[in-house]
């Protein structure tokens, strides 16, 4: 093999506004750069304890298992699914956009009775209208999205933990999208299990989610069996319901290797979790609420930005998420062309979208590192910029100037 063929890597400099990932904040580079040591090496042993109280406090919660799932955000998502979801119990998912869709896909593997409800994309359900479906259906659990950037929707959870627990349904979230720009209260909220992930408010790369499980949703886990029956004694205590289908995503087994037991499971995947420690370390010390506001900030000067080219918004705006903005890509403007040459000649990435929205919206971040004013005012003039030169008729300069005089007004 002629190996000069193969340059060591170097990626090309781009600044990332879609809707994640995001340019990984340098700081959490620099931690994933520290050697690795044993996981058994009471120095890393430390640092999953450690792991385990900054993501209480960032999920707002007094739950004792709050703990990484190694792999994407959607590793997250199955652990749950797949740990809580017994064959034939009913579960309800309000859907609002796609990622909605992947958790009745997921839930149909647990083997589940899935039932949905739908609200056109752009739109979020009221708590009534789940209360209704909840009352209709009396499923086990309530699965929800968050943030759903395929739309830029943010659902209203805060009600819905009450309804839930007046039922005895149990309430999961995915909170990928969301989780560290717009707020999340766990244990206020009522929710039993959360799931997130590090490449969109987080500043990070992919590749870990950060889970949170109520003590009441831990029961119900330890309550499955274990196919090593007396080997992992302590992961399904009661062992009465049927076991759980994966290995790998079984948090029984996940919580006996965090927890004070250290049973092994998998290898920690050592370089991801200094990465996350870093990014929940960069938010605490930032302070989660000034995390939030900032995210706020940031995507509402976007927003103004993108009204003062005239361009048009997709979606609700009284329920969009902070960090991401769906703009109506104008008729006879080639979507894909804008955003080629945004790639090209600006080293910007923005998003496109799927769907029903292929080929309609865009869809443009201002998360994490990047929820930055010298970002939003780059990406802003640069998209203006290839619009006129693309034949477009927006007012140049008035995008830029929209979004300056937003950070002038000092609005928060
Ligand atoms: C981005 C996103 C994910 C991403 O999942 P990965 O496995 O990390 O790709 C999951 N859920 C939601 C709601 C998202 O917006």
């Amino acid at each position: 093999m002629d190996i000069s063929k193969y340059p060591q890597i170097n990626p090309p400099p781009r600044l990332l506004m879609g809707p994640g990932p995001i340019n990984a904040d340098p700081r959490v580079l620099r931690a994933m750069s520290s050697q690795l040591i044993g996981q058994y090496d009471p120095a890393m042993t430390g640092y999953m304890n450690e792991v385990m109280a900054l993501y209480r406090a960032l999920f707002r919660t007094e739950n004792k298992w709050t703990m990484l799932v190694d792999g994407t955000s959607r590793a997250g998502i199955e652990a749950i699914l797949l740990s809580a979801i017994r064959p034939g119990d009913k579960v309800l998912v309000p859907v609002f956009g796609r990622f909605g869709h992947l958790l009745c896909e997921i839930a149909r593997r647990c083997r589940a009775e899935v039932h949905t409800i739908e609200a056109p994309w752009g739109e979020v359900f009221t708590p009534d209208r789940i209360e209704d479906a909840i009352k209709a259906v009396r499923p086990r659990l309530l699965l929800t999205v968050q943030g759903d950037t395929s739309t830029t929707m943010l659902q209203p959870l805060e009600n819905l933990g009450t309804i839930c627990r007046q039922y005895g349904v149990l309430f999961y979230t995915d909170a990928t999208a969301s989780f560290g720009g717009n707020p999340l209260e766990t244990d206020a909220w009522g929710l039993d299990a959360v799931s997130a992930g590090m490449q969109k408010c987080l500043g990070g790369p992919s590749g870990t989610s950060p889970v949170t499980l109520s003590p009441e949703m831990a029961a119900v886990i330890r309550k499955r069996q274990c196919v090593e029956e007396g080997i992992r004694t302590a992961a399904h205590q009661d062992g009465d319901d049927e076991m759980i289908y994966s290995n790998y995503f079984d948090l029984g087994m996940i919580m006996d290797y965090w927890g004070p037991e250290r049973l092994n499971h998998h290898t920690e995947a050592t370089t991801a979790l200094f990465g996350a420690r870093e990014c929940a370390r960069l938010i605490l010390q930032e302070g989660l609420d000034n995390s939030i506001a900032r995210h706020r900030l940031h995507g509402d000067a976007m927003l103004a930005g993108i009204q003062g080219m005239g361009l048009e918004t997709f979606g609700n705006l009284n329920h969009k998420m902070h960090n991401v903005l769906g703009v109506v890509i104008p008729s006879g403007i080639n979507g894909e062309q804008v955003r080629t040459l945004m790639l090209e000649d600006f080293a910007i990435e923005i998003g496109t979208s799927f769907g029903p929205l292929a080929g309609k919206v865009w869809r443009i971040g201002t998360m994490g590192y990047n929820a930055r004013k010298d970002c939003v005012l780059q990406t802003l003039t640069a998209l203006d910029a290839v619009l006129n030169r693309i034949g477009s008729k927006t007012v140049q300069g008035a995008a830029m100037q929209a979004a300056w005089n937003h950070y002038a007004s000092g609005s928060l």
